[in-house]
């Protein structure tokens, strides 16, 4: 379904006749795709009809009309939902996983990030990573931006995990996959109190390049790096003059 992705694109008025069009071409809606109603053998549904009609009665195309605008509505009240907890961009990834060409199409939305990060409310959830396309969001790009405010001082350390010599420091920042460095008392603030994934190669990129720049922009301080990860964008960082690593 594509009403997610629509609805994160700013569109929220639908004009659909797509529920009846499917149903006479035998089309049974689902929120993830679509499937041929004669292929059905069970109901993956709790709508009114699907709870009192078995497979072969869908067949009729009045019954999976209905079928189909039961769920049409339902993924409308899913996304008005979302909106309200501030989650509409997992559900539009989630959605887009269903299709190629809807993937391609957030692909295409996300390249102009920057320009919906104008629009984008402040985050009120926790950061939902659910895959490559979560470190496109318009609050990664957002995040990006504030890390020309961090003032590192002399001597900073940028680490994964936990650090005994912290007190030998400036500052000491954490790093978390998409967003990268970020000082270690906003740790439990939003957006950066998410669940990482172990390692994602896109949201990594995100992570590291946003490390990159922070080194860049304070080239007085001195940054020791404890990060364990295989990735070009590290091999770079560690070349950079003013960083120094402790593995
Ligand atoms: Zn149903």
């Amino acid at each position: 379904m594509m009403f997610a992705l629509a609805a994160a694109l700013g569109i929220d008025l639908f004009d659909s006749a797509a529920y009846a069009l499917y149903a006479k071409a035998g089309r049974y809606i689902t929120a993830s795709g679509t499937h041929d109603v004669s292929g059905l053998e069970y109901l993956p549904c709790t709508c009114p009809v699907c709870t009192s009609h078995t497979p072969a009665e869908l067949r009729d195309s009045e019954l999976l009309a209905r079928h189909n605008l039961y769920v049409t509505f339902a993924e409308i009240r899913e996304i008005k939902q979302c909106i309200r907890d501030g989650t509409l961009w997992e559900l539009v990834e989630r959605r887009c996983r269903a299709h190629p060409l809807l993937l391609s199409g957030l692909r295409r939305a996300l390249s102009h990030s920057d320009w919906i990060e104008e629009i984008e409310p402040q985050p009120r959830a926790a950061f939902f990573y659910t895959g490559g396309e979560s470190a496109g969001r318009p609050i990664v790009r957002r995040y990006a931006a504030r890390i020309a405010r961090f003032s590192p001082g002399v001597r900073a350390l940028i680490s994964a995990g936990k650090h005994d010599a912290e007190e030998d420091f400036d500052t000491v920042f954490g790093f978390v996959i998409p967003f990268g460095p970020y000082p270690v008392e906003l740790k439990e603030t939003l957006p950066l109190n998410t669940e990482p994934p172990e390692s994602d190669y896109e949201g990594l990129a995100a992570a590291l390049e946003n490390t990159r720049r922070l080194i860049e922009m304070n080239p007085d301080t001195e940054f020791v790096i404890d990060l364990d990860f295989e990735h070009p964008l590290l091999d770079k960082i560690k070349e950079m003059g003013n960083v120094k690593t402790l593995r």
